[in-house]
């Protein structure tokens, strides 16, 4: 199609939006935020299974609503639970230090988590409690439309990728969802715990890096 026809027709489009008294175009088309904004709504009066009894916030995610690269972790802890934040922790400290090591920030990209409540004492998630939440996951990213979703752990991979294989098998390929890509890699605090597993969450993220053209060992901090 020719520029001139685009034109036309975007002319067309404003005009009849104009004729049935619409007066900004973001109440046709819904900004990123606007999508993020009524999710966030619906998961603060969520009551889908029990964890909004014993959570103090929910958590919804953070960073920038239109990200290129989103992170996909497992659940809020005590003090993400605390703060209504995701990854503020010492595995969010990680987790930090490894978006810039990809010479991102935490402001470029999205993070988010399968889980919006805490499960009490961090226990792992349970079956019924993620399909209750998964909907909010896939309602964000329909949002967002990241071009890479970087997944932390087990239970975000299995449940993006409809998989039981574990995550040692999961991690360091491309796989997908809905048309996105999908890398696994291990969770940063499991990288706490395992310090020797940092090499390999490296190797998962260069390969990140390389599909948006950013070489490792370039040590600029802040670029998106
Ligand atoms: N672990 C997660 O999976 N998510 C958080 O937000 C914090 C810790």
């Amino acid at each position: 199609m020719r520029k001139w026809h685009i034109s036309r027709d975007i002319t067309e489009y404003l005009r009849f939006y104009q004729e049935i008294g619409v007066e900004y175009l973001h109440d046709v088309f819904p900004r990123p935020q606007d999508c993020l904004e009524t999710i966030s709504a619906d998961i603060a009066r969520c009551s889908a299974c029990g964890l909004h009894r014993t959570r103090k916030k929910p958590v919804m995610g953070a960073g920038n609503p239109q990200a290129d690269l989103m992170f996909v972790g497992e659940a809020p802890g005590h003090e993400e639970d605390r703060q209504g934040k995701p990854f503020v922790g010492a595995a969010g400290k990680l987790l930090t230090d490894i978006i810039l090591a990809m010479q991102f920030s935490r402001e470029t990209v999205y993070i988010a988590n399968v889980l919006k409540c805490r499960p009490p004492q961090n226990r792992n998630p349970r079956e019924e409690e993620m399909e209750a939440c998964l909907p909010f996951l896939f309602r964000m990213v329909d949002c967002i439309k990241p071009k890479v979703i970087c997944t932390l752990g087990a239970f975000p991979a299995q449940a993006l990728l409809k998989t039981g294989s574990p995550i040692s098998r999961l991690r360091g390929k491309f796989w997908e969802f809905n048309g996105i890509k999908v890398m696994p890699t291990y969770h940063p605090a499991y990288l706490l715990r395992n310090p020797d597993a940092k090499k390999a969450v490296w190797e998962d993220m260069q390969k990140v890096m390389e599909l948006f053209g950013k070489k490792a060992g370039h040590t600029k901090k802040s670029h998106a």
